[in-house]
């Protein structure tokens, strides 16, 4: 084990020191996991319903505690953070009722009978970013233990708090020991570790691109499933006939939340080009009033970024990018400790420019004009990427067109709204593949078993 500090983005003070695992308790875990899956897998649905209900229960009786650590360890605004907590218990409350309904088919066939069943994979690793450490979590290891898996899951080092209470809380909530397990450690050996575990059956990753191929290429080697969600470079299409006002009072904490921290920010903005300078009038004055400060003050809407060397690779984009970056508003940001950056919007000089092309997650965001309905589009899908998008328009036939054009796995219309937990969630292209939370994620976490029955002897 070695010690490591966890350490308190608002303030740089640290948070608290924990204990990083290594490959022996890695392995250890794994194979407790394994030890345990029977037990688990064989226990009637609706106990296992139960006990899932009992830990959102627990979940949602600690969820100030966890939303407090979560402003502590990650810098999230207490709102958000309360909202994260609640995320889980409803993640885990939607999902207590699927070990009941994780219903196969029943196939017309000749000479017998034909049945369709879903079974557990088995040990299912779950791999967290920063950015979301309580949600991203919850949506693995909720449909994972629902679907009868047992589940080892390594938070992100920056952020492992609510992970590793959560893990706690799951015990206290009687989910027997070794059918969960947190495991604190670096995403190089502990993640590694998962991906090279014959007995680890998935890797259900969230983070940067670049990790997720480096996943993808290694799980090859065991025919490992995966499900990667991945970046982000969302267009936020503004047309003419859209109601102004509410475009452009929505777009700022469409890419400011949680400081610009989340793959699905809206972080291309789109304006068709005879209101672009109204819309860039009333975006201005909106993003103005943006509070950025203290997360633990109510009224805060922003935060600060994870870590120096977020805000570094966040600066690199803008301040120091070798490319000439043409500022045109911004807000503020406190001064003095912690890792702030002020809301930064930029103009891009043509789609070739880094702050149009990559994902910075940071509060940046470019903004570019369209001139019709195709121009939107191409522009949209003018990227790598696949994740989310917004359309702002009243013409009912445009928002459908445009919904069905953009190539992108999550699309609001009138709204930034990106994440429900009833509904998948997931990306085209290179932002990831597989879709979590819904009424499918538990496909992800099942493998489909076909079984004949002759009725001839
Ligand atoms: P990252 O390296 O992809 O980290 C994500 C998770 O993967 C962490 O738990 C990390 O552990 C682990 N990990 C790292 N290397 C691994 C490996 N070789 N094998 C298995 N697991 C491994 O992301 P990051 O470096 O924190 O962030 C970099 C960029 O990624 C961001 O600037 C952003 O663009 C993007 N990102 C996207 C999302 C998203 O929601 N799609 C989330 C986070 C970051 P450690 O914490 O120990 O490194
Ligand atoms: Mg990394």
């Amino acid at each position: 084990m070695t010690s490591h500090d966890v350490i308190n983005p608002a303030t740089e003070k640290v948070a608290r020191t924990i204990d990083l695992v290594g490959v022996e308790e890695t392995d250890e875990a794994v194979a407790r996991a394994v030890e345990v899956g029977p037990t688990w897998r064989a226990m009637a649905p609706a106990d296992r319903g139960r006990l899932l209900r009992r830990f959102s229960e627990v979940v949602d009786e600690h969820l100030d505690e966890l939303a407090a650590l979560e402003v502590e360890n990650a810098g999230h605004t207490i709102g958000n953070a309360r909202w994260e907590a609640g995320n889980v218990r409803d993640v885990l409350a939607y999902y207590s009722a699927a070990p009941e309904r994780l219903f196969g088919q029943q196939i017309p066939v000749a000479g017998g009978i034909d049945l369709t069943f879903k079974e557990p994979l088995g040990v299912v690793s779950i791999i967290v970013p920063w950015n979301f450490p309580m949600p991203i979590a919850g949506w693995g290891f909720g449909p994972a233990l629902a679907a009868g898996n047992t589940v080892v899951l390594k938070p992100a080092e920056l952020t492992p708090l609510t992970a590793m209470r959560l893990g706690e809380l799951a015990l206290e909530a009687g989910v027997p020991e070794g059918v969960f397990t947190v495991l604190p450690g670096k995403g190089s050996v502990v993640g590694e570790r998962f991906v090279t575990h014959p007995d680890v059956r998935k890797v259900c990753f969230t983070g940067s691109t670049a990790v997720g191929q480096g996943i993808m290429r290694k799980a090859a080697d065991q025919l490992k499933r995966v499900t990667l969600e991945l970046g982000g470079k969302s267009a936020n299409i503004v047309f003419d006939d859209a109601d102004l006002d509410v475009a452009a009072a929505a777009a700022p904490m469409s890419f400011l939340d949680n400081a610009g921290q989340d793959c699905c920010a809206r972080t291309r903005i789109l304006v068709q080009r005879n209101v672009f300078d109204a819309f860039m009038e009333r975006f201005e004055a909106g993003m103005r009033a943006v509070r950025v400060g203290d997360p633990n003050d109510e009224a805060t809407q922003m935060g600060p970024l994870i870590s120096a060397g977020q805000r570094e690779a966040v600066r690199g984009f803008v301040e120091n990018s070798n490319e000439s970056v043409d500022v045109a508003f911004r807000g503020t940001a406190p001064e003095g400790a912690g890792y702030w950056y002020p809301p930064t919007v930029v103009l891009p000089g043509s789609t070739n420019d880094r702050v149009w092309r990559d994902e910075i997650f940071g509060p940046v965001v470019a903004v570019l004009p369209f001139d019709d309905e195709a121009d939107a589009i191409r522009l949209a899908n003018d990227t790598a990427y696949g994740l989310s998008g917004s359309i702002w328009t009243r013409d009912v036939g445009r928002a459908i067109r445009v919904s069905r054009a953009v190539e992108a796995g999550n699309l609001s219309v009138n709204s930034h709204s990106s994440v429900r937990y009833s509904t998948p969630f997931g990306g085209y292209k290179a932002s990831g593949i597989g879709r979590e939370l819904g009424p499918d994620a538990l496909d992800a976490f099942t493998e489909v078993k076909n079984v004949f029955i002759s009725t001839d002897n």
